[in-house]
């Protein structure tokens, strides 16, 4: 073999060779890229999971730290420092977070270590309705006219509540303050909300509900507090109606023996007596209480510039019956044999809500059987089976209760 033969053989070869390594060398270098993809993915969800892993720890921190105490601040002293009354009683002087931006000031609410008592943070001001399960409307949607039998109630309440809202001038003219507050009493059922919230529909304010018991707290001074709120929280959304149902839970009379519970609910009423006499008559906030036993409440309470009227809402009446009967059955489809008359004839001692109650159960004896009318005979058997049910009402309970007796 010549040399030049075996020299191309050898430089064919190489080529060969060469472009097999080039081959080799792209798939390489694909494999490389597609590694290199893979581990960018695979990085990322490291990270992914890194951050995952520490946002649950400190989850897990959080929810193992303590409980903080709810404290009010006192007394803001110079160096960073203040008193505070923790919720269980005692009062400390402690240290503040330097890194809390709010203005500690007294009087608000901070949430304090456990074991150091120091300042965390501060806390919103516990105005929140759903605290303690106040019920706030703004003016509810109830009319005068759909209350039944109650027409001098009316009258007077739209008078004492009202007109100190919707025409201040009339009273000032005469010189004469607007009164502050209203007390309705009477058996249960017989429309004391009702007249509430028909005032204060008709005067456009914010209707402000709580029931006396609520008032009543485990803590001493918290029922105070709410008090207090209560009234800031009026202020703020007037004009407003505060009603306060069930008012004997706070306001029953004092007595000497009293226990540590008793003098909470009395601080509580000292509070309520306080915010009454603290408001301005010609401001845009009333009060309007109501209570079953009117003959239990404190005397301090009836005095007049408290409650300037007391405003008896008794049961209805014959005629009260068959209008309040008249109103609950506006919306029915009533067969005319249908005679309201008789069925309030028949229904003395009922309240308006054994008479709303009346209505509702004629009407389910026509659902019952699948009817698209009612009928006399229902109203009859409603009667029967509402006032059947009902216990004797006890109508001494409700003492005609004035100033006179009370002064
Ligand atoms: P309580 O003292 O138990 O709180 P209350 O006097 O405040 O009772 P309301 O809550 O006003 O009674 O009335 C209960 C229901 O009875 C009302 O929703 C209403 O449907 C009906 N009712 C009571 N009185 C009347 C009335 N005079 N006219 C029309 N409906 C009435």
């Amino acid at each position: 073999m010549s040399d030049s033969r075996v020299g191309a053989d050898f430089s064919r070869y190489l080529l060969d060779r060469m472009r097999q390594l080039e081959e080799r060398n792209l798939t390489l270098r694909e494999q490389k890229d597609r590694a290199e993809g893979e581990k960018r993915i695979i990085e990322n969800q490291k990270l992914k999971f890194e951050r995952e892993v520490r946002k649950l720890r400190s989850e897990l921190e959080r929810l193992k730290t303590g409980p903080l105490v709810v404290g009010t601040v006192q007394d803001v002293l110079d160096d960073d420092r203040v008193v505070v009354k923790s919720s269980t009683g005692p009062r400390f002087v402690v240290n503040v977070s330097q890194l809390i931006e709010e203005d500690i000031k007294p009087g608000i609410r901070v949430a304090l270590n456990q074991q150091s008592f120091a300042v965390m943070f501060a806390l919103p001001t516990s105005q929140d309705p759903a605290v303690f399960g106040m019920e706030i409307e703004e003016a509810p949607c109830i009319e005068f006219d759909q209350i039944g039998g109650l027409e001098s109630q009316i009258s007077e309440i739209r008078e004492t509540v009202e007109l100190p809202l919707k025409r201040p001038d009339l009273f000032e003219k005469v010189g004469i303050e607007p009164p502050k507050g209203v007390l309705l009493y009477g058996p249960p059922g017989t429309g004391k909300t009702l007249l509430a919230k028909a005032v204060a529909h008709s005067t456009e304010a914010s209707f402000l509900r709580v029931v006396g018991s609520e008032l009543v707290q485990k803590y001493i001074g918290e029922g105070a507090r709410l008090v207090r709120e209560l009234f800031e929280l009026a202020q703020k959304r007037s004009p407003a109606i505060i009603f306060i149902d069930e008012l004997d839970a706070i306001g029953s009379r004092r007595i000497d023996s009293a226990t540590s519970g008793d003098r909470e609910v009395q601080r509580t009423l000292m509070q309520l007596l306080a915010e009454m006499d603290g408001f301005d008559p010609r401001g845009e906030v009333k009060l309007i209480a109501a209570t079953n036993r009117a003959d239990m409440l404190d005397q301090a309470l009836l005095r007049p510039g408290r409650f300037d009227r007391l405003i008896y809402v008794p049961l209805p009446d014959r005629v009260g019956r068959e209008a309040v009967l008249g109103i609950h059955t506006r919306c029915m489809n009533l067969h005319e044999d249908v005679d309201l008359r008789r069925v309030a004839d028949a229904s003395e001692g009922a309240s308006g809500a054994d008479l709303k109650a009346i209505a509702t159960e004629a009407g389910m004896f026509a659902v019952r059987e699948e009817r698209d009318m009612v009928y006399h005979q229902d109203f009859e058997h409603a009667r029967a089976k509402i006032m059947d049910s009902q216990p004797e009402r006890e109508q001494e309970n409700f003492p005609d209760v004035s100033f006179g007796q009370y002064a």
